[in-house]
């Protein structure tokens, strides 16, 4: 196992734990040896089961049991059509998050970090805030100030100090990374050019659905916020191939909301990805990115599965939260349905062709969202306490 810069291509022994390359500042990549065998070791808890394909040096991890999540198949009103979903929902702080943040939190305690540093408008605050808790390690977050409440809270529960910035999620971003520099704090920002360490947990999902189904499915649907998700998952995959797991990979089915799709407009106009001009306004506010950091990557990673992108509406997304729970008893935010939106949508629009399979992400826990179901509050039925009026009623 080495580093690897991803521009200059100078390699650098995983000992050095750079975090970029020294020479460039380019974005680093874990290259581990082809060919070497993604054997499973089950007396290491959660995703570190796989700890042979992990940028760790072992022995001390720091784990909630994330991964080893819920594969089943979705039932649906219309028979037609072969539906999967992997729930990230039933990670320990609700989101997919918790496998990068198991990693990242792990490398930084490894490396003798004072402490971790967080930059999210979302998910990833909360995840890397449970795991630091875990750790013992102090953790400074990153938000912009209109995070809702319930995020920022989710992460100060966890002892977390919450740092509210009159910027957007980009400047906290870039915040992050000069705060780093000077404290000797280390960034558990989920993007690559902060952090090549924690993209590879996002492998484990590509393991996981492979052993649960012993095969690979025709088709996987993953919704685009930065475009590490996606890439972590083809990059698995790859990796499956290397060890002569599997011979082909599976279609990916990159999906978005409608109001914030660089990255879909991109594939759709063949061009780089540029800035969102829209405002991003989505129900999906945690993918809602006007620009996805790792983007490109994600890009080249989605022709290389000769897959497609595709973008979904408001409406489509609460149908289809509305669908996972209603029919399925899986509670979604909107982000985290976006995946399966969007695979529906690719099986009306002929993309996803009937008899092929598809395995939807389903990255996040509706618990965090429930403002969602407020619609819902029109299915309460007020009584008083009369057990032959009840009785009565319910006829
Ligand atoms: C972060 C996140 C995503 C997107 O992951 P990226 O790596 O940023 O593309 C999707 N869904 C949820 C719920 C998330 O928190």
């Amino acid at each position: 196992m080495k580093l690897r810069c991803a521009e200059c291509k100078k390699s650098y022994s995983i000992e050095t734990g750079y975090y970029t390359c020294p020479g460039c500042d380019g974005r680093l990549e874990v290259i581990y040896d082809k060919n070497s065998e993604i054997k499973k070791e089950s007396i290491y808890p959660g995703i570190w089961k796989y700890i042979s394909h992990l940028p760790v040096k072992g022995k001390e991890v720091i784990s909630l049991d994330e991964g080893n999540t819920p594969l089943l198949k979705v039932n649906r009103k219309e028979p037609e059509g072969n539906f999967l979903v992997k729930c990230e929902t039933v990670n320990i702080t609700g989101t997919y998050k918790d496998r990068p943040a198991s990693v990242g939190v792990t490398k930084a305690k490894e490396l003798g970090a004072r402490g971790v540093i967080v930059a999210s408008d979302g998910n990833s605050a909360p995840a890397v805030a449970a795991y630091a808790a875990r750790a013992g390690m102090e953790c400074l977050v990153l938000m912009p100030q209109k995070t809702p409440s319930v995020r920022y809270r989710q992460a100060a529960a966890f002892g977390a100090r919450i740092l509210l910035i009159d910027g957007t999620i980009n400047d906290c971003i870039d915040l992050s990374g000069q705060i780093c520099n000077s404290t000797g704090f280390h960034n558990c920002s989920t993007t690559t050019t902060f952090n090549p360490y924690q993209i590879e947990a996002n492998k484990t999902i590509a393991y996981e659905i492979f052993e649960g189904m012993n095969e690979v499915p025709d088709w996987i649907s993953v919704p685009v916020g930065g475009g590490g998700l996606l890439s972590g998952v083809v990059m698995g995959f790859k990796e499956l191939i290397n060890s002569n797991k599997i011979e082909k990979l599976p279609k990916i089915l990159a999906v978005q909301a409608s109001e914030c799709a660089p990255f879909v407009k991109a594939f759709n106009e063949e061009k780089p990805i540029s800035r969102w001009n829209g405002n991003c306004e989505t129900k999906a506010i945690t993918i809602a990115l006007p620009y996805p950091p790792d983007g490109k990557m994600a890009m080249g990673y989605l022709k290389e599965t000769d897959g497609f992108a595709i973008s979904v509406q408001d409406e489509e997304i609460i149908n289809a939260v509305d669908n996972l729970s209603s029919y399925n008893g899986i509670l979604a935010e909107p982000s985290g349905a976006v995946s399966y939106a969007g695979a529906l949508k690719a099986f009306r629009k002929n993309i996803i062709k009937p008899g092929q399979s598809s395995v939807s992400i389903i990255t996040g826990t509706g618990l965090k969202s429930m403002e969602v179901f407020e619609g819902l509050d029109k299915k309460l039925y007020h009584f008083s306490n009369d057990l032959e009026e009840i009785l009565e009623k319910l006829k």
